[in-house]
């Protein structure tokens, strides 16, 4: 199925012969697509699925950049330099200098352009966010419509470029293999059709939604996703099989709790397939903590006020199965603000009246065996916790914001599982964003923008806020630029 408007419609491509083919129509496929359009080439988007717009859909979307026009009209003072100096504090110096260094130069004009083009920016932002490890300024944007407000924005720019045919879309094309001729690559077999261009880009997301090669990255962990369900991969796959150097994979860090869909294991609870919304508040920045968190030796494990995101997930990295249990007593849950914002605290006594996502009991004893943990083991931690409350001892691990004992039955526990919606693993570009073999030497033909590259490549072994998507956006807005000034000599 091809499409000449932004609405799917069956056409042939009509001996189109496109400049540039980009492997997936989501965030760094639409803005390389519009940039390579708007400088003269003809682009041909193969796209799995039956939609455009990849993990736009249901990321926060949110992206970061030092110097913008949007930082100055707010009175922030702000730079390349000192966002740099930031990735490099937050990663400690374990991201891909020479990209990060070029992302951080042009993020600003990035941020500007969304800005002259009328994206509907979240109207706070810039701020400093919380949930992962802050920077020093506010930097992070987004849009009032998470994702989507991006993905609203790339259908209008490339609306012209569908309706005249300068850009085509194939539908429902997974691409299966990269046609190679004298060790360069000159095409794309996709649903069973092969398709040719100059320039084949990667945009092909990460393997958020890929069990395998998710254990394959990580030394056999399970996954338990919020990715996007066609993020499984292929695009590294078939990088590696034209000889792509691999890297990213000693890096991995979870997301600290989303809870487990007891009916698709490994796929993080939700209130629909493009959602993100059922969350438990445990950025202490955001809700400082009423509960404890165990493991599941029935052990806390960290100080649950720790303001630190990345102490606590490199913490959750260590428990086993990467999970704990959220656990309160029934005055808590009436004094505390709500937990988890879509389920207060009626609604959360409804839920432990099912028992799949939220266990309860009359004593410890029995919560401890409903989360198949070691009673003993909980009622001495939860014994513990209460008895320094009582005695106005510090806490065993140092907690300080401890507003109430948990004594009050019934007895509450919530399961957290750490979660991926990133991945870090990839292929390896050089600063042309050619992917490049183990011994440094381009593939020909081959490109690749987008989370293809790894999130290791630009947070290292890290989270810095916003560094998926702003270099999905900034680069691939970068490459088709460039490519169609190489490929037509215009733009
Ligand atoms: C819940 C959630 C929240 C997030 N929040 C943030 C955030 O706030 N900030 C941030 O920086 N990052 C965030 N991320 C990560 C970020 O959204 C992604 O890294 C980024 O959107 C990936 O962009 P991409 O262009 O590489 O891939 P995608 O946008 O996923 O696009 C890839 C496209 O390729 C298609 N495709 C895949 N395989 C094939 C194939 N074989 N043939 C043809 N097409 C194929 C897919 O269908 C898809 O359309 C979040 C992710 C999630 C899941």
């Amino acid at each position: 199925m091809t499409m000449t408007t932004s609405r799917p419609e069956a056409a042939g491509l009509d001996g189109f012969q496109p400049d540039i083919i980009a492997v997936g129509a989501g965030t760094a496929g639409l803005i390389l697509a519009y940039s390579a359009a708007e400088a003269g080439a003809r682009v041909l988007l193969l796209e799995k699925t039956d939609r455009i717009g990849g993990t736009l859909y249901i990321s926060s979307g949110m992206f970061s950049a030092g110097g913008t026009k949007r930082q100055r009209e707010r009175g922030i003072e702000d730079s390349p330099d000192e966002h740099f100096a930031d990735i490099i504090r937050i990663s400690r110096d374990t991201v891909n200098r020479e990209l990060v260094r070029r992302y951080v130069d042009i993020a600003p004009a990035l941020v500007d352009w969304l800005q002259d083009n009328g994206f509907e920016f979240e109207e706070s932002c810039p701020v400093i966010i919380y949930g992962h490890e802050p920077y020093s300024k506010p930097r992070t944007y987004w849009g009032a419509e998470n994702g989507r407000s991006l993905l609203k924005l790339f259908k209008r720019l490339l609306e012209p470029y569908f309706a005249s045919g300068q850009v085509r879309v194939v539908l429902n094309a997974p691409a299966e293999q990269l046609v190679m001729e004298d060790d360069r690559v000159v095409g794309v077999v996709a649903g069973g059709r092969e398709y040719r261009a100059p320039a084949v880009v990667l945009t092909t997301g990460g393997y958020a939604n890929s069990p395998e090669l998710f254990a394959r990255f990580t030394g056999g962990r399970r996954l338990v996703s919020i990715g996007n369900l066609a993020s499984t991969g292929d695009g590294i796959v078939l990088g590696e099989q034209v000889g792509a150097q691999i890297v990213g994979s000693q890096y991995f860090l979870p997301t600290f709790g989303g809870i487990e869909d007891p009916d698709q294991p490994g796929r993080v609870y939700a209130s629909g397939p493009d959602e993100w919304d059922i969350n438990a508040r445990l950025v202490p920045q955001t809700r400082l903590p009423w509960e404890i968190w165990v493991n599941q030796h029935g052990e806390r494990f960290i100080r649950e006020d720790e303001e630190s995101v990345d102490n606590r997930e490199r913490v959750l990295l260590q428990q086993p199965d990467m999970r704990f249990w959220v656990v309160f007593d029934d005055r808590i849950l009436d004094e505390s603000p709500p937990l988890i914002l879509r389920w207060p605290a009626e609604e959360l006594r409804a839920k432990a009246k099912e028992g799949r996502f939220v266990l309860a009991a009359e004593t410890l004893a029995d919560l401890a065996a409903k989360m198949d943990v070691p009673a003993a083991a909980l009622e001495r931690t939860v014994n513990a916790y209460n008895a320094a409350l009582e005695r106005g001892a510090p806490d065993p691990l140092g907690r300080a914001h401890r507003p109430l004992p948990i004594v009050q039955p019934p007895f509450y526990a919530i399961k957290q599982q750490g979660i991926v919606l990133r991945t870090w693993t990839g292929l390896r570009a050089d600063r042309e964003l050619r992917i490049v073999r183990p011994d440094g030497t381009p593939i020909a033909g081959l490109y690749g923008a987008g989370e293809v590259l790894g999130a290791a490549t630009f947070s290292g072994d890290s989270f810095c806020g916003g560094m998926s998507i702003g270099p999905a956006l900034a680069f691939g807005r970068e490459l088709g630029k460039r490519l169609a000034q190489q490929l037509v000599g215009v733009g």
